[in-house]
């Protein structure tokens, strides 16, 4: 049998198996982002079809689709992972599971952890069990990561860990945070670090929402004080966290790019809504000339971008990368995409300014802070200016 008659096979078996087993109410655009589900010890669900629909893609293994089978991955091949994807997109599936476990953690545990580390946190990623956070950042230690300071001391069979992270999104909602510490306070900074996994639940953790412009609250500081982590739950070597961290990165800042392409509110495209807003529901060209070519030219970029993303996800999907090309990405899709924002807010005019109370639609009130929480793109897993500065010396090669 050929390949590809084997990949059609594989087409027709799991579109059978998404008729039979993805609940219809799943079936739609995720509008309201508390219908997201994260996982964790405390999951939540608001829609109980979400649980279902969770626990069938978590038992085939489809939340993890190319992850091996031996920790609960699918074991597909990037061929088929990409059927899967297509056809979870025919039926406009919603995504089962939004985990940090899975788009981060996951794929740098497979390259860097032991098998030890592997089979004990792989699982709980998988079935959305666990849910993960990123401590990373510190108030002296953003884009340059490299000074930071959260001190990790061994001593006998563990690390003693004090110090305060910030910008930790869903730190109160996590059960495990995967974090950066100074394990040698001596030499050249980038020497001296390592990437360990800490127990949300440990004595001496405390974690203080932050409050944003947008209404929302999705950060933390954490601190540490005399946090007692056992040694096995290093991963890779010690003090040399640096490579570890930054492979991170290249998994967040595809993810971030991608993310882009399927966000919430997208059940409309953009000429769609202009339609809607700007003409009054009368199909044919926009009547304000300067607002048309605005609309021309981000869209045409929206749609170039979305074609080189694909190029790049099948070379992922097929083991190359991801690599420093990802800063390419993360610039301009952030930037694209708070343009895009910013033109959805203009034509909705008047009814983009609301923030609560009578006279606004709750999608409105979302687009106002969607287009808010835009702003921040530019700056998390990297500002635009730290990827200028990457793409200019891995991408181009030029000298610092
Ligand atoms: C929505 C969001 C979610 C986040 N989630 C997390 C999380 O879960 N975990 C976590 O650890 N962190 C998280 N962060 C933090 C994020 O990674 C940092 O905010 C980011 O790395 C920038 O660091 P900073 O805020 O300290 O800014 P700074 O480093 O102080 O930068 C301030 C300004 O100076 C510019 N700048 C700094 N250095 C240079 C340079 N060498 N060349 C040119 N320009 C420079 C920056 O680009 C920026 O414009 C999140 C941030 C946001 C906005």
């Amino acid at each position: 049998m050929s390949d590809a008659s084997e990949l059609e096979q594989f087409r027709e078996e799991t579109r059978a198996w998404l008729q039979e087993n993805c609940p219809k109410s799943m079936r739609s655009k995720i509008l309201d982002p508390t219908e997201e589900v994260w996982g964790g010890r405390n999951a939540k669900f608001k829609l109980p079809d979400s649980k279902l629909w969770l626990e069938r893609m978590a038992a085939k293994g489809w939340t993890a689709p190319t992850w091996p089978k031996q920790y609960g991955g699918g074991g597909l091949s990037a061929a088929e992972a990409r059927v899967l994807e297509e056809e979870l997109k025919r039926i406009e599936a919603r995504s089962a599971l939004k985990s940090f476990g899975l788009w981060m953690l996951g794929p740098v545990l497979l390259e860097y952890g032991n098998e030890e580390q592997r089979q004990r946190f792989l699982p709980g990623i998988i079935r959305g069990e666990t849910r993960w956070c990123q401590g990373y950042s510190e108030p002296g230690a953003g884009s340059d990561l490299a000074s930071l300071a959260t001190r990790a001391e061994l001593q006998g069979d563990h690390y003693l860990i004090n110090g305060q992270k910030i910008w930790t999104s869903h730190a109160d909602k996590a059960d495990w945070m995967f974090c950066l510490v100074r394990t040698n306070p001596d030499g050249k900074k980038h020497d001296g670090i390592s990437f360990i996994l800490i127990d949300m639940q440990s004595p001496g953790v405390s974690v203080r929402p932050i409050q944003l412009i947008s209404g929302a609250s999705p950060f933390c500081e954490t601190f540490f004080e005399d946090v007692r982590v056992p040694k096995a739950n290093l991963v890779g070597e010690l003090n040399h966290g640096w490579s570890v961290a930054k492979r991170l990165l290249q998994h967040e800042r595809a993810l971030i790019s991608k993310l882009r392409d399927d966000a919430p509110e997208e059940d409309e495209t953009l000429p769609e809504m202009a339609i809607r807003l700007v003409n009054g529901g009368e199909p044919g060209p926009l009547q304000d000339h300067a607002l048309r070519e605005r609309l021309a030219q981000v869209e045409m970029d929206f749609l170039c971008n979305k074609l080189t993303l694909r190029r790049s996800s099948e070379s992922i999907a097929a083991g190359i990368g991801p690599g420093p090309e990802t800063s390419m990405f993360k610039l301009y899709g952030t930037e694209l995409n708070k343009r895009r924002k910013e033109l959805k807010v203009l034509f909705m005019g008047y009814q983009g300014l609301g923030w609560e109370g009578a006279g606004y639609t709750a999608r409105e009130l979302q687009m106002t802070r969607d287009w808010l929480r835009s702003r921040a793109n530019s700056i998390e897993g990297g500002s635009s200016e730290i990827q200028l500065n990457i793409i200019a010396k891995r991408v181009l090669g030029l000298p610092s």
